[in-house]
């Protein structure tokens, strides 16, 4: 494909796993934003448009190409997230990641207010997201709106190379790479489902009077990756089907 067929592809992309993460409730209203690295020095992210009407309703000229490092420059309207210093600092300190998502997922966040760590508790109900917690999912204390490179370097510090960050008081920051970027960008909002699925599991354990414990090591130790054939192909089509009709 030339490079103006795989921007297309990746914009459209982009769009499409913003409306599933509002779809999946990974958001309120009208905040959250992914991105994915276009070429050694550019990102595509979603921007804010002059017709405004939130995640759930992003349309592909919503995705704007800014710049990795300095100022977005002239946008036609558009104007990046305030948060993009999410996007660009992670893409920045971490060559392997081609896409980024952020959210406000409400499960998430309550949980975080805990200040308890998130544990895989559950083994085969959720593959993904049990590997996921058993390699231990970080938290950033701050509850800041994340709109410098220092604060960025900070939460990129706390994430380290782990595929997510929960952001106390605030949501999720979840990162993917590999050579197929629209993949990349269906791995990293799938990554924050999983994430979203345990915190609500966790939560209703607490709710319930029962104290959330890992599962043991060896079941643990059992559980297959499914690879992403099955965790991320099938489960995205599953939640394009859950998309409401475009208007
Ligand atoms: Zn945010």
């Amino acid at each position: 494909m030339t490079d103006d067929r795989i921007t297309a592809a990746l914009t459209e992309a982009i769009a499409t796993a913003c409306r599933v993460m509002a779809a999946g409730g990974l958001v309120e209203h009208v905040l959250g934003h992914i991105s994915a690295r276009a070429g050694d020095h550019h990102l595509l992210v979603r921007c804010r448009g002059p017709r405004e009407a939130g995640l759930s309703r992003t349309r592909p000229e919503d995705i704007k190409l800014v710049p990795i490092q300095g100022p977005a420059g002239d946008l036609d309207g558009w104007t990046p997230p305030n948060e993009l210093p999410i996007h660009t600092g992670v893409l920045r300190r971490r060559p392997e990641v081609t896409a980024v998502a952020h959210a406000h997922p409400p499960a998430v966040v309550t949980h975080s207010l805990l200040d308890e760590p998130l544990l895989p508790v559950y083994g085969a109900y959720d593959i993904p997201g049990a590997r996921m917690a058993a390699g231990g999912i970080p938290v950033w204390s701050r509850s800041a709106l994340v709109t410098t490179d220092e604060l960025a370097g900070a939460m990129a510090e706390a994430m380290g190379d782990r595929p997510v960050v929960v952001l106390r008081g605030h949501g999720v920051v979840s990162a993917a790479g590999g050579d197929d970027p629209v993949a990349a960008v269906r791995t990293a909002v799938l990554q924050a489902f999983a994430l979203d699925t345990l915190a609500r599991v966790t939560l209703a354990v607490r709710q319930a009077g029962g104290t959330p414990r890992a599962i043991g090591d060896d079941d643990l130790a059992g559980l297959p990756d499914l690879g992403g054939g099955f965790n991320v192909e099938t489960m995205w089509r599953h939640l394009l089907t859950r998309l409401p009709a475009a208007d």
